[in-house]
């Protein structure tokens, strides 16, 4: 019998760095997969695809939206979705064959089929073809993420009830999208669709879109969404669906006025969030310990309570991204190596990638007066930006808090253009314990957008000076 060091059941974002890392660090170490290609949600059916459709698309909004107002002049534009969907394969192949290639690297041995730990120490696979194999390893990490939530009245068929899956490979334009959940999913996945000529609504359960984010900053992205045309129907509950072909009906209670309302759509997108996924790997014969809603319990060495078997990523408490899922996948190995691998929860970024894009670290405003911490804040916008002005994007802001007893940054939140790459910024300030102060007195190139971020650092004290 093959015996390991580690073994990681699952090769997502979560997986793969974990091993990558476990091998560079001399751990003889394996991967098992039961999909056909390696990468995990992240790489085959989330971040990366998603990412492709959302720049084609964008691409092709401001060809037809901005291009005049720079001069350039484009008489006939018009888009193939066929080859739009044929990039993003292409992408997600590139990838996903790039970490075959890193396990051959690293000599990784990978194993194609269904993981399930028979016993600690002891993982038994079991190949598409039946085949089984048993592999011994000291440690046993379940990396095996998460799946999309179904509503009991909105059962996938994706081609005309989707989740995010279905929502990336449609290969006809809705003429009208229903999504319901206004999160991330909703938001990226409404937004390509629409720029593609889709009437997009979303129904949102709760009394806002994105509750968990910065107010202010996501009704900013709000307003922008509902200007390019996106609908959003809050305190709306979806109670039931009707397939009224070639049209699906939604009823949904409006909790304002407690009455029930009907909404058509030809295609309905469900994104009301996603549950760690562990059928079949054996957890509840062991006794691991889950919660109510199958969320892998862990201590902070990522170890459940029957020794030797660990979880990170998506199966785990927090943020379900690809980011924190690979730094936990980087920290575990580190410590199973008897390094000192460590996570700060504090200053996982989350971006939203819609146009304006959203990114943000750390407390919201409305967190910071729950904690009931003495806060400031600084924000600048994008429209006294020079850089800003001369892209012709000079929606949105950036937002500083800190805590005024030391001037240390607790939070950032970025609407606006590139946002997703100018949080790095601030995520690095608040790592290494970062002031406004600090952030005020770096040098800032001119014009940047960055120089942005600075005016905002700046206004905590009230001394922007492009204002
Ligand atoms: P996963 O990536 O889910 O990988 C788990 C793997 O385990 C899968 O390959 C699965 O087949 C395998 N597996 C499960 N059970 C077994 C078993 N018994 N045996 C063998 N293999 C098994 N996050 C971001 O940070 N940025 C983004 O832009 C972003 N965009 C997203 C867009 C969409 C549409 C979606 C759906 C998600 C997105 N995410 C994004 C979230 C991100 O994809 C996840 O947080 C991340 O993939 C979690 O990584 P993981 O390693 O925990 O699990
Ligand atoms: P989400 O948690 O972001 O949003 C779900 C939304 O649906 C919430 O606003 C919630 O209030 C609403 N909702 C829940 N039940 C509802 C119901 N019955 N009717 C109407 N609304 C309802 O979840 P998601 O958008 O499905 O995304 C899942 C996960 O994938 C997220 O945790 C996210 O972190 C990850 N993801 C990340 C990115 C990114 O980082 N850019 C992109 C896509 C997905």
């Amino acid at each position: 019998m093959a015996k390991f060091d580690v073994i990681f059941i699952g090769s997502g974002p979560g997986g793969y760095v974990g091993a990558i890392r476990c091998a560079q660090l001399g751990l003889k170490t394996a991967v098992i997969e039961k999909d056909e290609t390696f990468g995990g949600t992240c790489l085959n059916v989330g971040c990366i695809p998603s990412k492709a459709l959302l720049e084609s698309s964008e691409f092709y909004h401001l060809a037809g939206h901005d291009a005049a107002a720079h001069g350039v002049k484009i008489s006939k534009l018009e888009f193939d979705l066929t080859s739009m969907l044929s990039r993003k394969e292409k992408i997600v192949k590139d990838f996903t064959n790039g970490i075959s290639f890193l396990f051959k690297k690293n000599k990784i041995e990978s194993y194609k089929g269904t993981g399930k730990i028979l016993n600690p120490g002891l993982v038994q696979v079991t190949a598409a073809n039946g085949t089984k194999t048993e592999l011994e390893a000291t440690s046993i990490i379940c990396a095996t993420g998460s799946v999309p939530i179904q509503l009991p009245f909105l059962k996938f068929d994706e081609k005309q009830i989707v989740s995010s899956t279905g929502a990336l490979a449609l290969t006809k334009v809705p003429n009208e999208l229903i999504v319901v959940g206004g999160g991330v999913i909703g938001l990226e996945l409404g937004s390509v669709w629409q720029r593609l000529g889709a009437k997009v609504t979303v129904l949102e359960y709760a009394d806002r879109i994105c509750p968990m984010m910065d107010y202010q900053t996501i009704n900013i992205l709000k307003k922008s969404l509902e200007k390019q045309g996106m609908k959003f129907i809050t305190k709306a509950k979806v109670t039931g669906s009707e397939i009224k072909a070639p049209k699906v009906e939604l009823t949904y209670e409006d909790l304002e006025s407690q009455t029930i309302k009907k909404l058509s759509g030809d295609v309905v997108l469900v994104s009301t969030g996603r549950k760690p996924f562990s059928d079949n790997l054996g957890l509840e014969e062991l006794g691991v310990k889950k919660d109510p809603r199958g969320v892998v319990l862990v201590d902070q060495h990522f170890q459940t309570n029957i020794p030797g078997i660990y979880a990170i990523g998506d199966l785990i408490p927090g943020p379900m991204l690809a980011h924190k899922a690979e730094e936990e996948g980087v920290a575990l190995a580190e410590q199973l190596a008897g390094q000192a691998g460590h996570i700060n929860y504090a200053t996982v970024p989350s971006v939203i990638y819609t146009f304006p894009e959203v990114a943000s670290v750390g407390l919201s405003e409305e967190q910071a007066k729950e904690k009931e911490i003495p806060f400031a804040v600084g924000t600048f916008p994008f429209i006294a930006n020079g850089r800003a002005k001369a892209l012709g994007t000079t929606e949105g802001q950036v937002k500083i808090i800190t805590d005024t007893r030391s001037d240390k940054i607790i939070g950032g939140h970025i609407v606006g253009p590139r946002a997703s790459e100018l949080l790095g910024e601030i995520v690095i300030a608040m790592e290494f314990g970062g002031s406004s102060e600090d952030l005020a007195r770096s040098f800032h190139a001119h014009p940047t957008l960055n120089e942005v971020v600075r005016e905002a650092a700046l206004a905590v004290d009230k001394r922007a000076r492009q204002m």
